[in-house]
């Protein structure tokens, strides 16, 4: 069923409001705004929240909200909207919900039809994104992989085929074996680590993984991991040796049209699409 979600006359709603990722300054005045006005803010830390809000003279009530209180907490925080209060979730920095509490919340606020607004703000991945150099069209957000070696290889595999930059976060202790299992699974690709954005001791180190692992670093301090996505997957290598026909035939059976199908064939082949029609139209198939 389609649901419809509109503000106009709504008196409970749930606020997801960024918060920086290190510099204060990247705090939008609307989240401040919100902040104030809300009814209740919930939030990961009350202490480090309870920083924030001071800076910015919040004087809202504000009470935690967590991974391990989250099934509890959102009952809690449903009354709250039941009551037509307005309330605030927020992380202890960037956006709620990326690797941190809020799915559970706002999906359970939207199946009990209460309208959630989410305001932009600071994000630790897409601000490394889009500085790191690597394609920043097309990306695969991962977020923490497994602290188990086991389970992170795991998870790497099945990476493999991604032909997408792909966005991780990662702890600094970690970092190495991380960089290693990736290197071993994902082979040699362009790496960024992009450590403390935002913040005075900002940087990027953008390598290869194998140019990474071969310094004798050190670092500190919070962490995204971006790699470049596969460059070519298997099914695409796959793809490469059957005949033309064959490749185009398999693109008209996923459903693509005549048009579409000869685009992604000439995309595949590296050959002009005026190429691939020719040869399909001498052999009558097109
Ligand atoms: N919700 C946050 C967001 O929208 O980016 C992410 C929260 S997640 C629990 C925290 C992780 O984000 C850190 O361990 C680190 O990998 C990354 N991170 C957060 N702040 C960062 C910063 N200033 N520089 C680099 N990475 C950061």
């Amino acid at each position: 069923m389609i649901s419809q979600q509109s503000y106009s006359n709504q008196k409970a709603i749930l606020f997801l409001v960024p918060t920086p990722i290190g510099n204060l300054e990247d705090m939008t005045y609307r989240a401040v705004r919100i902040l104030r006005e809300v009814d209740a803010i919930f939030c990961e830390d009350t202490r480090v929240t309870k920083v924030l809000l001071s800076h910015f003279t919040i004087l809202t009530p504000c009470y935690s909200y967590h991974s391990f209180n989250e099934e509890s907490r959102s009952k809690e925080l449903l009354e709250w909207l039941h009551l037509g209060k307005k309330i605030a979730l927020v992380s202890d920095a960037g956006l709620p919900g990326i690797s941190d509490p809020g799915y559970l919340i706002t999906s359970l606020a939207i199946q009990e039809g209460y309208s959630v607004i989410s305001l932009p703000g600071a994000n630790a991945a897409l601000t490394a994104l889009i500085a790191s150099g690597l394609p920043s069209d097309q990306f695969c957000f991962i977020g923490f992989l497994a602290s188990k070696a086991s389970q992170r290889k795991k998870q790497l595999q099945m990476l493999q085929d991604v032909d997408k930059t792909l966005l991780f976060y990662e702890a600094p202790h970690r970092l190495r074996g991380f960089l290693e299992d990736a290197y071993e699974l994902l082979g040699d690709r362009k790496t960024v680590v992009a450590r403390e954005l935002t913040k005075k001791h900002e940087e990027y180190i953008r390598g290869t993984l194998s140019e990474l692992l071969s310094g004798e670093w050190l670092i500190k301090g919070e962490i995204v991991v971006i790699i470049e996505g596969a460059k070519e997957t298997k099914q695409h290598q796959e793809l490469l040796t059957l005949s033309l026909l064959e490749h185009f035939q398999y693109y008209q059976a996923k459903g693509l049209d005549e048009k579409e199908a000869m685009k992604k064939v000439a995309t595949d082949r590296k050959q002009s699409k005026s190429e691939i029609y020719h040869e399909l139209k001498v052999k009558g198939k097109v």
